[in-house]
């Protein structure tokens, strides 16, 4: 496809909506919190103008952020497929699409983070063209509607993650697939690592944080866990399901301190009891050196090499899990750093962001 020469070479003005779920560095807004990151670093790094808009409080390095107050959406996750469309009083999703509105004519193109209806409904009204980033799978009739009109009528303006995540969509065919990336020179490789497991994440229902708890009792192996306490009374419960697990819940830690951690490690267990849209943490451990166990569901399905970067086994089958950690062996961890570097690199990411952009803006 031929590109006009002046979208390709121009230095491009961005302004990046985060999610509203959570402030950027809480944890509370999951691996989507790392993507904004990723992909802001990224393009500021190709000479690119970058903004970040963002919930008041939020951290993000050295990358300027402009907080916006108000209160935080209700993750749609926790919310049924029939539910109605809520808002909070005085929302801030709202009001960083009211910034938004007034400055729109400063940037080339928006980019959306959240994952909900309102900046769908808002798109046709804008006159900045509006690139759309899902980060899960289909959670809401209502939601998929609004994002099956835009898909339509501003075709290849929405990006996702995965082919699997776009499939649980009504306009799969409509999605552009990105994938995901980190900065690989964030992540140290450890060649070796003792019998301990690690289980990284949102401590919450979707996540089936219990089922690498019981793997980790029936094999005796130590699993360390580390992520956002999001539901404290469901963690109650696995404590209480699993008194004599060997299991450590260590706290939330930030990226350089979290790797450290991560590679000390045998395996990453991920045990999602939802259609992962990627799973940020696959290809963080595998940047480690870290095999990763997953049931074979979402997106770790399409990043785990079976057999050579890990294991991919039944969903929900704990038994699967325990066969998986005994030939853990068999997993040489030099081929979960190349795999990392081969195709999760920040600049394979920020090749394929550029490049959706770019047909955006060249197909108005
Ligand atoms: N994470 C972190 N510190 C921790 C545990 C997790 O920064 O102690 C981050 C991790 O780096 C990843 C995110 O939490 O970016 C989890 O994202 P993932 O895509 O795996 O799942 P999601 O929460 O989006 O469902």
């Amino acid at each position: 496809m031929v590109r006009p020469t002046d979208l390709t070479k121009k230095s491009l003005k961005l302004l990046l909506l985060s999610t509203p779920v959570g402030l950027l560095g809480s944890g509370q807004g999951g691996g989507v919190e790392l993507t904004v990151q990723n992909i802001a670093q990224e393009m500021l790094r190709r000479g690119h103008q970058i903004q970040v808009v963002a919930p008041a409080g939020s951290a993000m390095g050295d990358i300027s952020i402009q907080e916006i107050p108000g209160n935080l959406q209700v993750p749609a996750q926790t919310q049924g497929q029939d539910n109605p469309i809520s808002m909070p009083k005085n929302p801030v999703l709202a009001n960083m699409w009211d910034y938004t509105r007034t400055v729109q004519a400063d940037y080339d193109l928006i980019v959306n983070f959240a994952f909900d209806w309102l900046p769908f409904y808002l798109t046709p009204f804008f006159h900045c063209p509006i690139a759309h980033f899902i980060s899960m799978g289909s959670m809401s009739e209502a939601l998929d509607r609004i994002m099956e009109q835009v898909a339509i009528r501003f075709p290849g303006t929405i990006g996702v993650y995965t082919a699997s995540q776009a499939a649980t969509f009504p306009f799969a065919q409509q999605c552009c697939c990105l994938g995901s990336g980190i900065d690989l020179s964030l992540y140290e490789f450890c060649a070796s690592a003792p019998l301990t497991l690690t289980w990284v994440g949102r401590i919450a229902p979707e996540k089936a944080l219990e089922d690498a708890v019981a793997a980790s009792q029936m094999t005796g192996m130590p699993l360390k866990i580390f992520g956002k306490m999001q539901d404290e009374d469901y963690w109650q419960q696995i404590c209480q399901d699993y008194p004599e697990a060997p299991v450590e819940y260590v706290g939330f830690f930030p990226t350089a301190e979290l790797q450290q951690q991560l590679g000390k490690c045998r395996a990453l267990l991920m045990t999602p009891r939802w259609m992962e849209a990627f799973g940020n943490v696959a290809i963080e451990a595998l940047a480690c050196g870290v095999p990763v166990i997953s049931y074979r569901r979402g997106g770790p399905a399409e990043i785990v090499q079976d057999g050579k970067t890990g294991f991919l086994v039944k969903p929900d089958q704990v038994a699967g899990l325990v066969e998986a950690i005994q030939r853990l062996d068999e997993i040489d961890r030099y081929a979960c750093r190349r795999q990392a570097e081969a195709e999760y690199s920040l600049e394979a990411l920020g090749d394929r962001f550029e490049t959706w952009f770019q047909d955006i803006l060249n197909s108005r």
